[in-house]
């Protein structure tokens, strides 16, 4: 029994590669050192791999940036505004930009908190390969040979970079960067003979985009990439590996009538893989690598499981090896550095270190005569039922505008004020023991204060306490519910140097006290206008969370909505009316194939309802959303059913209101008006514009100013004055009318 994996963090375990990035962008150390921090860590990374007993070693899983960043500097297709730079400046400008020149878009990894660099492809485009047998690929092949380690290099696979692709402004109608594929197919062709040449026995091809759903245009496209490359007289063996979800049956016939020796599949993130790939009679002439190690989530695998989905394959392939379901690139690097976790969620847990060597032992496990298993039974699902506010919305319009007395064009912001040095400082020292408790709680009071009255100042007509006091949306309501741990050096790659550690969900979720109240009526203590209580919804907290997954995510999600529903219950008995319910992730756990989109969206929509749906009529529920696509959750949107929804709208221009309307969205709107993401202020004539496009969609009393998102990463002098044209704007456009 073999085993491998897709692919391991490259930060390091102390995040060596980030601070070492960031020196190197700070002009501290020069791109020599740099060099030797990476080379470092690739080195340590294969070594450690191939001691832990792993049979065969990925390479070239390492970026200095990002993957796929690096392919599309391997195959040339640099656009031309970045041509005039070279080297790491040339690099480093497409994924952050320079001062003259704005960096390539950056979107998330299938439905991951990874981001990548988006290729953006022209008509004209020719690839071709950039360093020739310097390639990155074959220098990291040749590099981890000179120290004596045999790997695979790992290479984004051609159909799913470019159906990663968009295609460059400009493009003529028509034009999709798939149209390129063959002419891609053959800069792969040549890497491959290349990647032969200098002894490489294996290559790995990522094509997650198989866990999508595939025309028929997409997936003739597989067969052709595949039985070209599988077709050359001189290349590795070819690992064709696919993750994030089970591949369509069409798809598995195109790849078994290809000549690729293996194919990676993922167990884990299923269901139907194991099915899809019996419906297609299995791949009898391939090896078969079984992803049964969660790549994206940190909890142990179960041998019973794992024997299992073993059994079954076994007489659906000519041979079975064992994976991680995807690369570990999503999960923290290492559990041995964790010295506070309680050892019972300890036990459970595996970082990529110890995912490794799980593999070894599972494979040896299957080797070792073991009474057969029953695959465990799947659980019924419990239907989900919405649970619905106590009145409709004309009521609760009448009961919330007697007790608010809001204006038409109502202005308010989405929770957050800037965290200054200050509110940082003294949360580290909070942490560190150099103040008390008291002191703390006086400082982010003394901040609360100083916000409200900026608020008044300024003129907004709903106020906010400004969330000094949380860390991250997510981090703060994790650390007060019972039932979730936090790590300290968990950390895990979003995109480039930055990292996130997202708290660990492993038990029942349950709120032992009130986790706003305090700091929600200090705000509204301080004020007459009404202060907006802030919470995290749901589903954000599932999906910036390694959540366990020994029950439906259903369920989880509905512990955290009870908890959200009794500081709600709080809130209102303290005396606040309008409380806000964010939910930025909602679009981002949507599913990749359609098919489960809705049994998704019903949980989802369901946890939401159950968390606000015990307000009274005369409480206002608010809801955030911060993304521009929407998509397919317009309508479950509208079933969130909230009194008031803020959404992303400024920088595309509104455009979205007439559709949220078609969709049956009937509440309260905020369109944001401004884009905090850059510290540009608009002036108040742009945004009175953007406010009378969306008056041509949504009445003024349903209409609420606010900006795209919370502030917290801006600075004061720009949000005071971007605040200032926007309560401007409200009262021109409010009275001009
Ligand atoms: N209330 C949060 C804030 O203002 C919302 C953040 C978000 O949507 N990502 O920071
Ligand atoms: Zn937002």
């Amino acid at each position: 029994m073999k085993t491998t994996i897709l692919g391991y963090p490259r930060i390091g375990a102390r995040r060596e590669l980030k601070f070492a990035t960031e020196d190197y962008w700070a002009g501290a150390i020069d791109a020599a050192r740099l060099e030797t921090t990476a080379a470092q860590l690739r080195r340590s990374v294969w070594t450690e791999l191939r001691d832990a007993g792993l049979d065969a070693v990925p390479s070239n899983t390492f970026s200095l940036y990002d993957q796929v960043l690096d392919t599309t500097v391997m195959i040339d297709a640099v656009p031309a505004r970045y041509r005039a730079l070279t080297g790491l400046d040339r690099y480093f400008a497409m994924a952050r930009g320079t001062a003259e020149l704005p960096p390539l878009e950056m979107t998330k990894w299938f439905d991951t908190n990874y981001h990548y660099i988006v290729p953006e492809i022209a008509s004209g485009t020719r690839f071709r390969l950039a360093d020739g047998s310097a390639a990155k690929p074959v220098a990291e092949y040749l590099e981890a040979r000179r120290l004596g380690v045999e790997t695979r290099p790992v290479l984004v696979g051609p159909l799913t970079y470019l159906l990663l692709a968009k295609a460059a402004p400009g493009s003529p109608a028509g034009f999709a960067p798939l149209d390129l594929l063959d002419s891609l197919v053959e800069t792969y062709a040549e890497l491959l003979e290349r990647l032969a040449g200098a002894g490489a026995q294996w290559v790995q091809l990522d094509e997650p985009v198989l866990a999508r759903d595939l025309g028929v245009r997409e997936t003739e496209a597989l067969g052709r990439v595949y039985r070209r490359l599988g077709g050359l007289a001189s290349r590795p063996k070819i690992l064709l590996a696919t993750y994030f979800g089970a591949v369509a049956p069409e798809a598995l016939r195109e790849i078994a009538a290809t000549d690729v020796e293996a194919v990676a599949l993922d167990l884990v993130a299923g269901p139907g893989t194991l099915e899809a790939l019996a419906s297609v009679g299995g791949l009898p002439r391939k090896k078969v690598v079984a992803g049964v190690v969660d790549g994206r989530n940190v909890w142990r695998a179960d041998p019973a499981r794992v024997r299992s989905a073993y059994a079954v394959l076994l007489g659906l392939a000519d041979t079975v090896e064992l994976s991680s379901s995807c690369s570990l690139l999503h999960v923290p690097v290492d559990l041995d550095t964790e010295t506070a976790l309680d050892p019972a969620v300890r036990a459970r847990l595996a970082f990529a270190r110890q995912k490794v060597a799980e593999l070894v032992a599972l494979a040896a496990d299957l080797e070792s005569p073991n009474p057969p298993i029953t695959p465990p039974k799947a659980e019924p699902r419990e239907p989900v039922r919405f649970d619905a506010r106590r009145s409709g919305r004309e009521v609760r319009v009448a009961a919330q505008r007697a007790r608010l007395g809001l204006p038409d064009l109502a202005t308010t912001t989405i929770g957050s004020f800037p965290q200054t040095a200050e509110i940082r400082t003294a949360r580290a020292d909070l942490r560190a023991g150099r103040i008390d408790e008291a002191a703390y709680v006086e400082a982010m009071q003394a901040e609360i204060a100083r916000v409200i009255r900026l608020q008044e100042d300024l003129g907004l007509d709903v106020l906010v306490h400004g969330e000094p006091e949380r860390n991250d949306m997510v981090q703060y309501f994790a650390e007060q519910l019972d039932g979730y741990a936090a790590t300290e050096a968990g950390w895990v790659q979003s995109y480039g140097t930055r990292c996130v550690r997202p708290p660990i969900l492993y038990g029942d979720i349950t709120r032992p006290r009130p986790m706003t109240v305090a700091w929600t009526t200090y705000a509204q203590s301080l004020t007459s206008k009404p202060v907006k209580g802030m919470l995290t919804g749901p589903v954000t907290m599932l999906a910036w969370s390694f959540v366990r997954d020994d029950q439906p995510l259903a369920e989880t999600a509905r512990q955290v909505a009870l908890a959200l529903r009794d500081e709600i219950t709080d809130l209102e008995a303290a005396g606040i009316g309008i409380i806000q319910v964010d939910e930025p992730a909602l679009r981002e756990l949507l599913p990749l194939r359609a098919a489960d989109r809705e049994p998704y969206l019903a949980w989802a929509v369901g946890a939401f309802r159950l968390a606000t749906s015990g307000a009274a009529d005369a409480t206002q529920i608010h809801t955030h959303m911060c993304y521009s696509e929407f998509g397919e959750i317009l309508s479950p949107i509208a079933d969130l059913d909230a009194d008031v929804t803020s959404i992303e709208a400024a920088r595309s221009n509104m455009e979205l209101l007439p559709y949220l309307q078609a969709a049956g969205y009937a509440n309260g709107i905020g369109p944001g008006v401004y884009d905090i993401h850059s510290p540009r202020v608009p002036t108040s004539e742009e945004m009175a514009a953007n406010l009378r496009t969306a008056l041509q969609a949504v009445p003024a009393d349903r209409l609420w100013v606010n900006p795209d998102c919370g502030l917290k990463t801006r600075a004061y002098p720009e949000t005071e004055a971007a605040l200032t044209n926007m309560v401007t704007a409200a009262r021109t456009v409010r009275t001009g009318r």
